[in-house]
């Protein structure tokens, strides 16, 4: 009993701290005890169990949560994507409270991005696969994701292996630019049926999601046949297409089969690899990926 009240008094004595301005954030962030680490985890809201995977991580890692809530307009290639991109701030703001994170940062997009006329430009990775189909996106990604470092002022970042190409492209411009920032990845989360949660399935029309878990489906075909020894990425490919294409709903973007690391393409598989594709249902861009992880 009085474990279960000193409990209920942790909760009631806790308090997530809002904040919207970035002097704010930052005039806590300049003084972050230097015992204590602290994490971020940068984010475009509309909450799900995938942020919750990266939450959990967070709290596992270090003594105080950030994250950031930020639908970054300089990522966005498509202007409708951008002002349809789905919005729950009051919903996050009680996910985050419950989750016990410790600070949630949202700031106006005018206190975030004025007159900005210097950019972190990734050169090489950012030119691949959704690079190709969405000129500029890394671009905007870094160097909102640097100025989010830097307002912050984290030891640790988590992302998801659900943007895996961002995902590099972090830790490379962590790695590139001396940033003391240790980045932390999470498996992607999954609904019960496979399809990869993503704020953007809020938007699909319930015929468009009852379609959408061919995406993982023909992902983990391909993936069992390459267990059973398929070693040749033009044919897995050819699989996962022919899958797709059954369904005229989907229109493919791409399908690549690149090294895990390095992210360069393959013929053959024979050190880790992993299945990167992106389609459109309707008018949604999804994306997803697995790992294929030789014997
Ligand atoms: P977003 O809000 O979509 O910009 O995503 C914020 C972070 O959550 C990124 O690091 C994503 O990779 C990660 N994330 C989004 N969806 C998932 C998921 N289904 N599983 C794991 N991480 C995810």
């Amino acid at each position: 009993m009085l474990k279960i009240m000193f409990f209920l008094l942790i909760k009631i004595a806790f308090k997530m701290k809002i904040i919207r301005l970035l002097s704010e954030m930052q005039a806590y962030s300049s003084k972050w005890d230097k015992n204590k680490k602290v994490s971020l985890i940068p984010t475009m809201g509309c909450l799900h169990n995938g942020h919750l995977s990266l939450i959990k991580s967070a709290k596992n890692n270090s003594d105080i949560v950030v994250v950031s809530i930020f639908i970054n307009p300089m990522q966005f290639t498509d202007s409708d994507d951008f002002n349809k991109y789905p919005k729950s701030y009051h919903d996050d703001i009680k996910y985050c409270e419950n989750m016990e994170v410790d600070f949630i940062f949202i700031p106006e997009s005018e206190d975030i991005i004025i007159d900005i006329d210097v950019w972190v430009y990734e050169n090489k990775l950012s030119k691949l696969l959704c690079g190709k189909s969405r000129p500029g996106h890394f671009q905007g990604v870094c160097t909102i994701v640097l100025k989010l470092f830097n307002i912050v002022q984290p030891q640790i970042a988590i992302f998801g292996e659900k943007d895996l190409q961002q995902l590099r492209i972090i830790q490379k411009m962590v790695l590139d630019l001396n940033i003391p920032i240790n980045i932390i990845s999470c498996p992607i989360h999954r609904e019960p049926d496979g399809l990869a949660l993503s704020s953007r399935n809020k938007r699909l029309s319930n015929s468009e999601r009852n379609i959408s878990p061919i995406i993982y489906n023909s992902l983990s075909r391909a993936k069992n046949e390459f267990l059973n020894g398929e070693k040749s990425t033009k044919v897995l490919i050819n699989l996962i297409n022919n899958f797709i294409n059954k369904n005229p709903e989907i229109h493919i973007d791409y399908i690549k089969i690149v090294d895990l690391k390095n992210m360069n393409e393959l013929e053959k598989i024979i050190s880790p690899a992993v299945i990167m594709i992106a389609v459109f249902i309707g008018k949604i861009r999804l994306i997803d990926n697995i790992f294929l992880i030789p014997k």
